[in-house]
């Protein structure tokens, strides 16, 4: 059996996630087999304690012909920036904004995804959320360009994906993106 290991990388943002996560009560998710060695997974709860949250945001319906890689004509996507909203008391939180989180978004002021900025929806439905951030870069090299930006070395991830399973019925949702 494999010896599941997170890199030197992911071990430090395991104990010192980044600051997309800093205001939500959040619980590291062991290593799977079928995890990269470069992953740290976390689960997210509301600083009230619930756990099931709506995710916000910036949908756009993809044109015919769509301009976008993988998307296909009438395809919702759902655009960065992200927040959660606590299904039990009300309060959001933000998540992710690919414009300033990540490797490029500290560093080279935002990756290559288009981002919202009005007409945040809700998608239909209650989750419970899983993010994951993924490290490639070694250690060292990330605590030298977090020292220049005044970030922690945790923030500048390669990726970072969120799932939210849906609670009761619907469909789960997922996003993906390249930070680097
Ligand atoms: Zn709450």
């Amino acid at each position: 059996m494999a010896t599941l290991k997170r890199n030197e990388s992911a071990t430090f943002a395991a104990g010192q996630p980044p600051s997309c996560i800093a205001g939500f009560k959040h619980r590291l998710l062991p290593l799977m087999e079928s995890d990269f060695e470069g992953s740290a997974k976390f689960s997210l709860a509301c600083q009230c304690g619930a756990d099931a949250f709506a995710i916000l945001s910036h949908p756009l319906i993809a044109p015919d012909p769509s301009p976008y890689y993988l998307v296909e004509p009438g395809e919702v996507m759902f655009r960065p920036p992200h927040r959660l909203r606590c299904a039990s008391c009300g309060v959001i939180t933000p998540v992710f904004d690919a414009k300033t989180q990540g490797y490029d978004g500290v560093l080279n002021g935002g990756c290559s995804y288009e981002s919202g900025d009005q007409g945040e929806q809700a998608a239909a439905g209650a989750f419970r959320i899983t993010v994951w951030f993924f490290y490639n870069v070694g250690l060292d090299e990330l605590e030298e360009y977090a020292a220049e930006a005044s970030v922690s070395p945790s923030d500048l991830f390669d990726s970072f994906g969120l799932t939210g399973e849906p609670v009761g019925e619907g469909d789960p949702f997922e996003v993906n993106y390249e930070c680097a």
